[in-house]
């Protein structure tokens, strides 16, 4: 698992990130970094939105 330390560096998680953050920034981490998965509450919540999981960027 390669982690993106730059992309850290500047999208830290909020404290107290509510659910609307924490779904956008483990969209955005996905593309971004593949350091960890994407929890499967976050799953969960995407597909109850409709939106699509995206796959793990080791995977492509
Ligand atoms: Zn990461």
């Amino acid at each position: 698992m390669a982690i993106n330390r730059e992309w850290h560096a500047i999208n830290k998680m909020p404290r107290n990130a509510t659910l609307d953050e924490r779904v956008i920034w483990h969209i955005k981490h996905a593309s971004n970094c593949d350091c960890r998965e994407m929890p499967p509450s976050i799953k969960r919540e995407l597909l109850a939105r409709g939106l699509s999981v995206p796959a793990p960027r080791s995977l492509k």
